[in-house]
C-alpha cells in the first residue's frame, strides 16, 4: 500500500507538499495517504503536458500505438492489485473490480492504440478550386478530470483516446481514490512513455477548478456530477475551450407487459444496482405495468432481500459500502425524504445493522412512488430503487422522458422489435434491451443535464482532434 502521497509529474513521482488520507470504505480506517494537489503541483503539471506536446503529437501512429501497447501490458500485469485497492477505496465488490479496474482499462488502450493506425490522418476531398486536405491534429493539452466510483474506467475513457490522438493530459483525479491513479504512473513509466505526456495530480475540487481554467489547457474532458459539469462548462464557455461533459443521470427501467419477469428481474440486479448503486448509467427508476405491478414489486423485493451485503472484497459479495460517510449520508437524506412522501417504503431504508463499521446502506425499494417526487428525479447514488406504476407504453416512454436527466434506460420484454420501438423513443443517450453492457467501440454520454459530447468508439477519439482543411488549387496527386 502506498505510504508517501505522491503526485507524478514530468516523468517523476513527487513527494505531495499536501496530503489527504484515503479511507477504506468498508472500516471507516485509513488506507493510506493522497496526494491533495496544489496549485503549483498542476501549474507543473500542465508546464510538463505542454512541453512533451511538440514531440508526442508529431510521433507517427504506430510509434504511438507500441508505446500505448506496452502502457496496457503494464496495467494488465498489475491489474490484480489495482482492483483489490480500488475495492478498498470506494466499497467495489470484487467480482465488479475484477473486470472495471485493471483489465478495462488496458482493454480500452489496446483498443484505440489499434484504431489510431486505421484513423486516416489527412483525407483528400475534391473542391471547386482543386482539392482539400482535411486534417486530424491533436487538440493539445487535455485536463481530465474523474470521480472516485470507477476511478480506473473512467480514467482510461479519457486518458486512452487522448493518447492515440496524440495529446498530452493532465489527469487530476478524486481524493477518495487518489492511490489507485497512480498504478497510471507506475504503467507509464514502465512503457517508456514520454516524460510529461501523461502527469497525475490526485486532488480536490478547487484543484480541478484551477486545472480547468489554466491557460495552457486546450481541452477539458470532466466526468462527474452534474452540478460541478455545470460549473465546468460555465468556466469553458467563457474561455472559449472545448469540453466534454460526462454527468449524472436517473434512467428508466421499462418493464414491458410481456416481459419475462425472472430474466427482467436478474438482469435489474446489474442494470439498477451495480457498483452498490454508484454508477451514473443505473435504472434506478423501476416503471412497472399496472397489469403486472404486483408482481414486479415481490419479485423486485424478493431480489434487493436475497443480495449479499458485506466486504467488498470477498467474492460472493454483491452489495459493498458507499464511498464515504459524506455519501452515506446524502443517500440516507434521501432515504428519508422517500419516507416522508406518499410512497411506501418496501424493503431496505437503513444502515444494515449487522454492518457497523464503514459506510453501509441498505438495498431500498420505494413502491407507488409518483414521478415527480425528489427520490423519482433526482440522482441519489446509492442502492436506492424507486417503483413506479404505468398504463401503456406510451406512458411509460412519457415517464421515462420526464425528466431533468437522459444518459442511459433499459427495456424489458421478449418482443425484441416492441423493446427497440420504445428503445427509440426515449431521449437517452444509450439504452440497453434487456440488460445492459457498455460496449466500448460505440458512443457513450448523454443528453439534457447528463452531459455533452460522447466518449468511446471512435467519436471518443474524434473528441481529441481538432480539424483542419487546407484548400489547394488544382487536382491531388494520386
Ligand atoms: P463531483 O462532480 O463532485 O466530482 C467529480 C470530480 O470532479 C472529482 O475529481 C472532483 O474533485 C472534481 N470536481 C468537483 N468540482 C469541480 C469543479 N468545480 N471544477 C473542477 N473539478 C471539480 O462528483 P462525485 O460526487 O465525485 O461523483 C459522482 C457523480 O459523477 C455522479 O453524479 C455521477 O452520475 C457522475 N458520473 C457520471 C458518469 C458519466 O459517465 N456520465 C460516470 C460516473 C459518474
Amino acid at each position: 500500500m502506498t505510504t508517501t502521497a505522491e503526485i507524478f509529474v514530468d516523468g517523476k513521482f513527487l513527494k505531495a507538499d499536501q496530503v489527504q488520507p484515503v479511507i477504506e470504505a468498508a472500516t471507516g480506517e485509513p488506507l493510506g495517504d493522497g496526494a491533495s494537489a496544489t496549485e503549483a503541483d498542476i501549474d507543473a503539471a500542465v508546464a510538463a503536458a505542454r512541453a512533451a506536446l511538440a514531440e508526442w503529437q508529431s510521433a507517427s501512429p504506430d510509434h504511438r500505438a507500441d508505446v500505448l501497447t506496452a502502457f496496457a501490458a503494464a496495467l494488465e500485469s498489475r491489474a490484480r492489485s489495482t482492483d483489490e485497492l480500488v475495492s478498498r477505496e470506494n466499497g467495489m465488490p470484487m467480482s465488479l473490480s475484477r473486470g472495471a479496474n485493471g483489465r478495462f482499462p488496458a482493454a480500452l488502450v489496446r483498443y484505440y492504440a489499434q484504431l489510431i493506425t486505421e484513423t486516416p490522418i489527412e483525407e483528400i476531398r475534391p473542391s471547386m478550386i482543386g482539392h482539400t486536405v482535411v486534417r486530424r491534429e491533436a487538440v493539445g493539452v487535455v485536463a481530465a478530470i474523474v470521480p472516485w466510483n470507477y476511478p480506473q474506467a473512467l480514467a482510461a475513457f479519457k486518458l486512452a483516446p487522448a493518447l492515440a490522438a496524440g495529446c498530452t493530459v493532465v489527469l487530476k483525479a478524486a481524493p477518495e481514490t487518489a492511490l489507485d491513479a497512480l498504478v497510471f504512473a507506475q504503467a507509464a513509466e514502465e512503457a517508456g512513455l514520454p516524460a510529461g505526456v501523461l502527469n497525475i495530480v490526485p486532488g480536490g475540487a478547487s484543484a480541478g477548478a484551477h486545472l480547468v481554467s489554466h491557460p495552457g489547457v486546450d481541452k477539458v474532458t470532466f466526468t462527474g456530477s452534474t452540478a460541478a459539469g455545470r460549473a465546468i462548462g460555465e468556466v469553458c464557455g467563457r474561455l472559449l475551450r472545448p469540453v466534454t461533459l460526462e454527468l449524472g443521470g436517473k434512467s428508466a427501467a421499462i418493464i414491458l407487459d410481456d416481459a419475462d419477469l425472472d430474466a427482467t428481474i436478474k438482469g435489474l440486479r446489474n442494470a439498477s444496482l451495480v457498483n452498490n448503486g454508484q454508477t451514473c448509467h443505473l435504472s434506478s427508476r423501476i416503471l412497472a405495468p399496472r397489469s403486472r405491478y404486483g408482481e414486479v414489486l415481490d419479485a423486485l423485493v424478493g431480489m434487493v432481500g436475497a443480495l449479499n451485503i458485506g466486504d467488498p472484497l470477498d467474492k460472493s459479495t454483491d452489495i459493498g459500502p458507499l464511498v464515504s460517510a459524506r455519501q452515506r449520508e446524502r443517500v440516507l437524506g434521501y432515504i428519508e425524504s422517500g419516507k416522508a412522501s406518499s410512497a411506501k417504503l418496501v424493503a431496505g431504508g437503513s444502515v444494515p445493522a449487522d454492518q457497523p463499521r464503514g459506510w453501509f446502506v441498505s438495498p431500498t425499494v420505494f413502491a407507488d412512488v409518483d414521478n415527480s417526487d425528489r427520490i423519482a428525479q433526482e440522482e441519489i447514488f446509492g442502492p436506492v430503487l424507486a417503483v413506479i406504476p404505468y398504463d401503456g407504453d406510451e406512458e411509460a416512454v412519457a415517464l421515462a422522458n420526464d425528466s431533468e436527466f437522459g444518459l442511459a434506460g433499459t427495456v424489458w420484454s421478449t418482443d425484441d422489435e416492441r423493446a427497440i420501438d420504445v428503445a427509440r423513443a426515449v431521449r437517452t443517450g444509450t439504452v440497453g434491451i434487456n440488460d445492459y453492457q457498455l460496449d466500448f467501440r460505440a458512443p457513450f454520454g448523454g443528453v439534457k443535464a447528463s452531459g455533452i459530447g460522447r466518449e468511446l468508439g471512435p467519436e471518443g477519439l474524434d473528441a481529441f482532434f481538432a480539424l483542419k482543411s487546407i484548400y489547394r488549387v488544382g487536382p491531388a496527386d494520386d
